[in-house]
């Protein structure tokens, strides 16, 4: 049986060998609590500080703007309640939010939360492409609107926003502008001097680190205050005591990534457009999702009239292919894909759309085998079903 080929990067990507390497000695001898005043707990505070800055230095943010999480849901959770618990705390509190309709759930779900507690959210819609209007943003926004949370690149489909556009007539309207950047870090450059966002979260296992730690990116002199209660840990605004071993593999994770990130970004993108040439030329009635805008390189997201993806996930999955439908998958059932509906697709298309999502251990070989595969797989699917229906 040949090594399976992972193309599910979006999901999660392995942890590369020098993260772990750089982990080790926080998991075994230096495993004290940043919060101890003796030598363990000063080796555990000094790792956390150099993390700190590496990923300060990462972001162009400083040391003090990062606030270490338990995930990358974890810190979209901490941006928007974050500055919901501040604002609440005025004479007058705004009410009003907004966000897209192709955000991912630790956005959305958050947001569903504030509505059932008397908050007003405004839904953005995009255009076919899966870009959020700028025009509607401008449309939306209210003198009670408090923050605006668009995602920087889409889990499905690769789309990547104008945030600093979106955050500059956010900011106009008086609104903050947080952006979940958990698919863009690693893949495009991310820079909050660049793009003057108010807040950011990123995910370590997105970008070769660890599961289970992220990171908030919190402008300093924005209305903030915790979510949760404990100690002062992270400049009181995120209690518990530090996974000190995960941040420090988040923090070498993201400094490798920018080091990777030009080279990999014009290989990556060299592959997915040589698959993505062979699947709309060879494959009849293929399409891509997101087509005409611009994407994570790495990303490609296909849609096959008369398919069904998630039939043709697992047949690929049982020939050594390893990809996605693109939507959650909660409890082993796979939910409609909401960003592909939020782009106008029928039912039907939504149901024909797998994702590709490339990464670092992908190889020319493994591109063309795949594109391969594909098309012999589509065209068994449309055969059975053809049959099935004579
Ligand atoms: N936001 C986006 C866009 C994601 O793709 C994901 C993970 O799939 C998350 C947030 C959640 O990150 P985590 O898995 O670290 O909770």
């Amino acid at each position: 049986m040949p090594t399976p080929v992972y193309l599910d990067y979006n999901a999660t990507t392995p942890l590369a060998s020098e993260v772990l390497e750089a982990m080790l000695p926080y998991l075994r001898d230096d495993f004290g609590n940043p919060s101890s005043i003796h030598q363990f707990g000063r080796r555990a505070r000094a790792a956390i500080l150099d993390a700190r800055e590496a990923m300060a230095s990462f972001l162009s943010a400083s040391g003090s703007e990062i606030v270490f999480t338990a995930s990358g849901t974890e810190a979209d959770n901490l941006a928007i309640l974050g500055v919901v618990a501040a604002e609440e705390e005025e004479a007058r509190p705004r009410k009003h939010l907004v966000t897209s309709t192709i955000e991912h759930h630790a956005v959305l779900n958050v947001m569903r939360h504030l509505e059932k507690r008397g908050f007003e959210v405004t839904y953005l819609p995009v255009d076919r492409s899966g870009r959020v209007l700028v025009e509607a943003l401008r449309g939306a926004l209210r003198s009670d609107t408090l923050l605006v949370s668009i995602m920087s690149a889409n889990n499905e489909t690769g789309v990547v926003q104008p945030c600093g556009e979106l955050a500059r007539i956010s900011h106009d309207a008086g609104a903050l502008f947080h952006t979940d950047a958990v698919q863009a870090c690693g893949k495009v450059p991310v820079s909050v001097e660049d793009s003057l966002v108010d807040l950011l979260s990123l995910s370590a296992h997105k970008l070769y680190g660890p599961k289970g730690v992220g990171a908030l990116y919190v402008r300093r002199g924005t209305p903030f205050k915790p979510v949760f209660r404990g100690g002062g840990q992270e400049r009181a605004r995120r209690p518990g005591t530090e996974n000190v071993a995960g941040i420090v593999g988040l923090a070498e994770a993201a400094t490798r990534a920018r080091g990777l990130l030009t080279g990999e970004s014009a290989r990556l993108l060299a592959l997915r457009e040589e698959i993505a040439a062979s699947v709309l030329r060879e494959i009849p009635a293929s399409y891509l999702n997101g087509e005409g805008a611009e994407r994570t390189p790495n990303t490609a997201n296909f849609r096959f009239d008369g398919v069904d993806g998630e039939d043709l996930v697992k047949k690929l999955d049982r020939e050594g292919f390893a990809l996605s439908t693109g939507a959650a998958c909660s409890a082993g059932a796979i939910a409609p894909s909401h960003v592909l509906i939020a782009m106008g697709l029928t039912p039907r298309e939504v149901q024909g759309s797998i994702r590709v999502s490339l990464g670092r251990a992908t190889r020319a070989e493994d591109a063309r085998a795949f594109a391969t595969a594909l098309r012999a797989a589509v065209e068994v699917a449309r055969s059975r079903s053809e049959a099935a229906s004579a």
